[in-house]
């Protein structure tokens, strides 16, 4: 990472402060990666740089937790299928075809994009997890980093190619401060049951948290049934699986008797309202989940399947779908949404320095333009912050207190060149196919 860390001062902007309450004209300073002053007059202590915030918002930086970031290069390659000929017809042959340098080309693109809207921290589940890594060292990024296991027989399960891999860009990495590995298990149809126990026993010995994807379609849901005589998330829980911290993707199908587990386990579920429409999955019971006081996250999905990693869109899609799709317009609060796509995320990640903006906190933020016709009137900022916004008001992203974005311009990442080797990985592959 060769961007500095700044030191840097916000000046008379507005902020989405840590009860998510919008305070207007204050200072904020930024130095060694952290918050290290919040106030209503400037400073005593200097700063190298400052920023002049009239017309701009501070914001929590977003926290995506579910994605596949290097599936950027899919967007768009499989459209209108249902979810097994999507699967089987385009996506599998596709991946089939990927090679270690396709993976990092399409997380860096996948970086970039996040960058641009805000994002600062992810979690990823994906093959060639070391080319993911190298992706997310090199741009800043934070991620919580995994490669699941797939184990579809019982002579698979010896050789954990997930487990194995792990390992090696474990120590690879060891000293990239803002990669968090984890394990991930891909779900209960794509492993044995011995294996998801190997892999939760694998994950307490080495303090791994793990990733995996429950209950994201109805079919799935209910051949878990029939196959264990249980429901996924009780067969992940007797697995031993939520021993270890665990955020569980889609969680569509999950039952009020699952719901107890989650919440019981402290399992974070990762709601995907994008992903789960376009590939009509069905809608996560969230109403019952935020009355359970379950730690409710946000992800985009891999851009396949939502076909972009926009959180802006994903979080206005969660704060109003499920109030139609449960006929209750009180299901789901704004500030439980700005909640889910932050602080929340980062409590899943067990990023436990972030996700607020609070003295002595990380400063990994977002800056967004607030002199635009859809933030006026200024009667509710932080509803607008929800039902308004589009995401590209966006102008400055910063994590672990290094500016990353800001401007349209990039600092540790090559748009240009980022954008051309994406393109040529995917007509390389779109040529070996036909
Ligand atoms: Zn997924």
């Amino acid at each position: 990472m060769s961007v500095e860390k700044a030191s840097v001062i916000f000046k008379n902007i507005d902020i989405l402060n840590d009860r998510f309450e919008v305070e207007r004209n204050m200072f904020v300073g930024v130095k060694g990666g952290v918050i290290d002053y919040i106030g209503a007059t400037c400073p005593e202590a200097k700063y190298d740089s400052e920023i002049y915030g009239s017309g701009k918002l501070l914001s929590p930086g977003f926290f995506n937790l579910h994605s596949h970031a290097a599936m950027t290069i899919l967007r768009g390659y499989a459209e209108n299928l249902p979810l097994h000929s999507w699967l089987h017809d385009k996506i599998f042959p596709f991946e089939a075809r990927l090679i270690e340098q396709d993976v990092y080309n399409g997380v860096m693109l996948a970086a970039a994009e996040m960058l641009r809207f805000g994002t600062v921290s992810f979690s990823d589940m994906y093959m060639f997890g070391s080319a993911t890594a190298r992706a997310v060292y090199e741009s800043g990024i934070k991620c919580n980093l995994s490669v699941p296991v797939f184990c579809f027989s019982e002579s698979d399960e010896k050789n954990m190619p997930a487990h194995k891999e792990l390992n090696e860009f474990m120590s690879e990495f060891k000293d990239a401060e803002n990669i968090t590995f984890e394990i991930a298990v891909h779900g209960e149809y794509t492993s044995t049951e011995r294996a998801v126990r190997a892999t939760a026993e694998y994950a307490k010995e080495k303090g791994l948290g793990a990733h995996i994807h429950l209950s994201e379609t109805k079919k799935e849901h209910e051949e878990c049934k029939a196959r264990h005589g249980k429901t996924p998330a009780k067969y992940f829980a007797d697995a031993g699986l939520f021993d270890v911290r665990t955020t569980a993707a889609h969680c569509v199908y999950v039952e009020n008797y699952d719901l107890d587990i989650l919440k019981e386990y402290a399992v974070s579920p990762a709601l995907n309202p994008a992903s789960n429409m376009k590939l009509a999955s069905g809608f996560a019971p969230v109403p019952k989940m935020i009355e359970k006081g379950i730690n409710i996250c946000l992800g985009t999905d891999g851009a396949a399947s939502s076909n972009n990693l926009n959180m802006q869109k994903d979080l206005y899609l969660l704060s109003i779908i499920y109030k139609a799709a449960f006929e209750d317009a009180a299901a789901i609060k704004y500030t439980d949404c700005l909640k889910a796509a932050t602080i929340n995320g980062a409590v899943a990640q067990d990023r436990l320095d972030t996700g607020v903006i609070k003295q002595g906190f990380r400063a990994d933020l977002r800056m967004i333009d607030t002199d635009c016709p859809n933030m006026f009137p200024t009667t509710d900022i932080a509803s607008n912050l929800v039902y308004a916004l589009s995401g590209g008001e966006n102008v400055l992203t910063m994590v672990d207190g290094r500016i990353l974005y800001h401007n349209y311009e990039y600092y540790s990442i090559d748009i240009e060149k980022v954008k051309y080797e994406a393109e040529g990985s995917v007509r390389r592959i779109i040529s070996e196919l036909k």
